[in-house]
């Protein structure tokens, strides 16, 4: 079977989980980076990439 890269970007690329309360967050990767990004439930700004276990 081939994997499709493309179709990984777009379900997990720019999409980040609050390690608080576990809300997903859709945001650009260079402002979770820059810490410009907060939790909108919690307000934390520990968040995570979606696929890490
Ligand atoms: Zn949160």
């Amino acid at each position: 079977m081939v994997k499709f890269p493309e179709a990984n970007v777009r379900l997990y690329k720019n999409v980040f989980v609050c390690r608080n309360c576990k809300t997903k967050i859709r945001t650009d990767n260079m402002k979770v980076l820059a810490k410009k990004v907060k939790c909108r439930k919690c307000n934390s700004k520990a968040l995570r990439p979606v696929r890490k276990k």
